[in-house]
């Protein structure tokens, strides 16, 4: 998984080079706040993931258990929302730390605050 961090050189996020360094050339020790970077899974599409859990769960569910379900529907909109909104500061935050500076495609995403953990609902017998 491609690595990336903050570069006080950049002012902004940047890949993490293989020798730990700045993709643009900056030392490692200009470097902070390193994460594992997960370009092609967000955290609004794990949330949209789970609501759509819910609403199948929902879907299948009777008149009576749908009942039961709608609070665990209600919990799954709210993560949603919180997510999305975390979401969206992040990216707030990285648009203000990049202003000035032309963003790269090479630009990796902030890291997503708060990611939901991935819950594995597979039943599989060990
Ligand atoms: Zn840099």
């Amino acid at each position: 998984m491609p690595k990336a961090g903050w570069c006080d050189g950049c002012k902004a996020y940047v890949w993490v080079t293989e020798s730990g360094g700045c993709v643009n050339g900056h030392d490692a020790a200009m470097l902070s706040g390193i994460y594992e970077a997960e370009p092609d899974r967000g955290v609004l599409e794990e949330a949209l993931e789970s609501a759509e859990r819910a609403a199948e769960r929902a879907g299948e569910a009777t008149k009576v258990a749908w009942d039961e379900a709608k609070p665990a529907l209600k919990d799954a909109g709210r993560t949603a929302e919180k997510a999305a909104g975390e979401f969206a500061e992040g990216l707030k935050r990285f648009g203000e730390a990049i202003a000035g500076r032309t963003p790269k495609a090479s630009d990796p995403a902030p890291p997503p605050p708060g990611t939901p953990e991935a819950s594995v609902g597979d039943d599989e017998k060990s």
